[in-house]
C-alpha cells in the first residue's frame, strides 16, 4: 500500500490521541515526537520536517484544541490540513494551450518511467477524446524509440519520429509542424533521460523548451527513491523551469518522502501520481485525498472516480452515500468487494477505503481473491435480513453460516467483528465530516 510504513505509525500515535478525554501539552508534545520521528522515518526531508512539526504544535497547543470535547481528533484534523498543505494544497490541473496544439514536454532520469507515462497521459487525453501525437525524442537510448512506438501502436495513438540521426531539437520543431498539420490537438515529447543529471543533457531540454515553448515541462520523477527525487527535482527545476512533476511507482513506495518533500523543497506541485506498470495506472495527485490515505480515512473520491470509469456509475454514488452516512450493510460489503475486485490491485484499493487499516487480514498485501472469495461465500450464506442486521446472528446461525459457505465458524465471527469495525469507523469520519463541514458553513 501507498505510504504503508507512514501510515501505520501515524495511526498508531493518533489512536492513542483518540482515545484520551482531555489533552495535556504533553500529551501533544509526546504526539508530536512520534510524528517527527515517523515522518524522517518515511524520508522525509529534515527541514520539511522540523517546520511542519513545529506548525502543527503551534496549532495544536492552542486553547480550541485542548479545550475541544474530542481534542484527539482535533489534532488529527490539524495534522490533516498541514499534510494537505505540505502537498501543495488544491489539486494542480494541467495547463491548456489557448491555440492548438497543447505541447507537454517530459522531462527525468533514465528509468524513472518517462516512456510510461507519455503513454499514461496519452491514454488520459484519448478518453477525453482528444488527439494527441507522441513525440520521439530520445535518440540516444537504442530501445526508447521503438518503446514508444509500441506503446503508440498499442494506444494507436500515432507516434512522430524520425530515427536516431536528426537532433531531438529538430524532431520536435518537425513534430510540432506535423501535429499542426494533421490535426492533433496535444503534443507529448519525450525525451532523452540520462542515469545522472549532465550538462549536454540540459543544454539539449533547454533547446526543445526555447524550440516548442511547451504549455507544461512535466518533470517524472521514482517515488521509490526517495531524497534522491527531490534533489533531482531541485536541479531539473533550477535549470528549465518545470511546471510540475509526475511522481511515479507509488504503487512502491510505502515510505512516502518524496511525495512529501518534492513540493516543499523545491516548489514544484506533484500533478499525477504513477501506480503501476499497466497503461491505465496513473491518478491526478490531490494532495488532500493523499493526506486522508496517509492517515487512514481513506480515499473514497478516488475510489469513485475509478468506479465510474471502470464500473457502474449508480452503484458507486450509491455506495459513496451509503459510506457517508454509515449505512452500510453486509449486501453492500459484498457488492463493493465484486466491484472492487474489478478496479485495480486489491491492497491498493483497500488502501482508500475509511477504516480498512483496522481491518486486521484485509489490511496488508497478502489480501488475495481467494481470501475474498471466501468473504464473499460467508456473505452469501446469510439470509437478507441477516446482511442487513447481522445483530441477529446468533452462535447458532453462526454455526449454519459457517456450514454454508465452507468455513469456519471463527472466519464467520472475524468477519462480522471486522465489518463492525468498519461501521464504527465510518459513522466516526461521517460524524467528523458533518462536524467539519457544519463549521465551514457557519464561518
Ligand atoms: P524512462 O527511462 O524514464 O522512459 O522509463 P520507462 O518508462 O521505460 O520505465 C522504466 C520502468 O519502470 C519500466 O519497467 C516501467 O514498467 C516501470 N514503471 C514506470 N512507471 C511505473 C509505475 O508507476 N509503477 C511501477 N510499478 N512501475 C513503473
Amino acid at each position: 500500500m501507498v505510504f504503508e510504513g507512514l501510515a501505520n505509525r501515524l495511526q498508531d500515535t493518533f489512536n492513542r490521541l483518540r482515545g484520551k478525554g482531555k489533552l495535556s501539552e504533553s500529551d501533544v508534545a509526546e504526539a508530536m515526537r512520534e510524528v517527527r520521528l515517523a515522518l524522517l522515518e518515511a524520508d522525509v526531508n529534515f527541514k520539511v520536517v522540523k517546520d511542519f512539526v513545529a506548525k502543527v504544535k503551534e496549532r495544536a497547543v492552542g486553547q480550541e484544541v485542548l479545550q475541544s470535547l474530542t481534542p484527539g481528533q482535533h489534532v488529527i484534523k490539524i495534522v490533516n490540513e498541514e499534510l494537505t498543505e505540505l502537498m501543495g494544497g488544491a489539486q494542480s490541473k494541467l495547463a491548456i494551450s489557448p491555440k492548438a496544439p497543447t505541447v507537454y514536454m517530459m522531462v527525468g532520469l533514465q528509468g524513472a518511467g518517462k516512456t510510461t507515462h507519455t503513454g499514461k497521459l496519452a491514454r488520459l487525453l484519448q478518453k477525453d477524446h482528444k488527439k494527441p501525437l507522441l513525440v520521439a525524442c530520445d535518440i540516444y537510448r537504442p530501445a526508447a524509440i521503438k518503446q514508444l512506438q509500441v506503446l503508440g501502436e498499442q494506444l494507436d495513438v500515432p507516434v512522430f519520429s524520425l530515427g536516431n540521426e536528426v537532433s531531438p531539437v529538430e524532431i520536435a520543431r518537425q513534430a510540432l509542424e506535423h501535429a499542426k498539420s494533421y490535426g492533433h490537438d496535444y503534443v507529448l515529447i519525450d525525451t532523452a533521460g540520462r542515469l545522472h543529471i549532465d550538462e549536454a543533457l540540459m543544454d539539449e531540454l533547454k533547446q526543445i523548451k526555447e524550440t516548442v515553448q511547451p504549455n507544461e515541462i512535466l518533470l517524472v520523477v521514482d517515488a521509490m527513491t526517495g531524497q534522491d527525487a527531490v534533489n533531482v527535482a531541485e536541479s531539473f527545476n533550477t535549470q528549465l523551469d518545470v511546471t510540475g512533476a509526475i511522481l511515479t511507482k507509488l504503487d512502491g513506495d510505502t515510505r512516502g518522502g518524496a511525495a512529501l518533500s518534492i513540493r516543499a523543497v523545491t516548489g514544484t506541485q506533484i500533478k499525477f501520481a504513477g501506480t503501476g506498470e499497466k497503461i491505465d495506472a496513473i491518478e491526478p495527485f490531490h494532495p488532500d485525498r493523499m493526506a486522508s490515505r496517509i492517515l487512514g480515512m481513506g480515499d473514497v473520491l478516488t475510489l469513485i472516480e475509478k468506479a465510474q470509469a471502470s464500473i457502474d456509475k449508480d452503484k458507486a454514488i450509491d455506495l459513496e452515500r451509503k459510506m457517508r452516512n454509515a449505512d452500510f450493510t453486509l449486501d453492500d460489503f459484498l457488492d463493493q468487494l465484486q466491484q472492487v475486485k474489478q478496479l485495480g490491485p486489491l491492497d491498493q484499493i483497500m488502501g482508500m477505503l475509511p477504516g480498512m487499516n483496522k481491518v486486521k487480514g484485509l489490511q496488508n498485501a497478502n489480501v488475495d481473491d481467494k481470501q475474498i472469495g471466501r468473504i464473499e461465500a460467508i456473505i452469501r450464506s446469510m439470509t437478507p435480513t441477516e446482511r442487513t442486521e447481522p445483530g441477529v446472528i446468533n452462535s447458532s446461525r453462526r454455526k449454519r453460516i459457517a456450514a454454508g459457505s465452507g468455513t469456519s465458524v471463527q472466519e464467520v465471527n472475524r468477519l462480522l467483528k471486522q465489518f463492525e469495525e468498519m461501521q464504527k469507523m465510518m459513522k466516526q469520519f461521517s460524524g467528523m465530516a458533518k462536524k467539519m463541514k457544519g463549521k465551514k458553513g457557519k464561518g
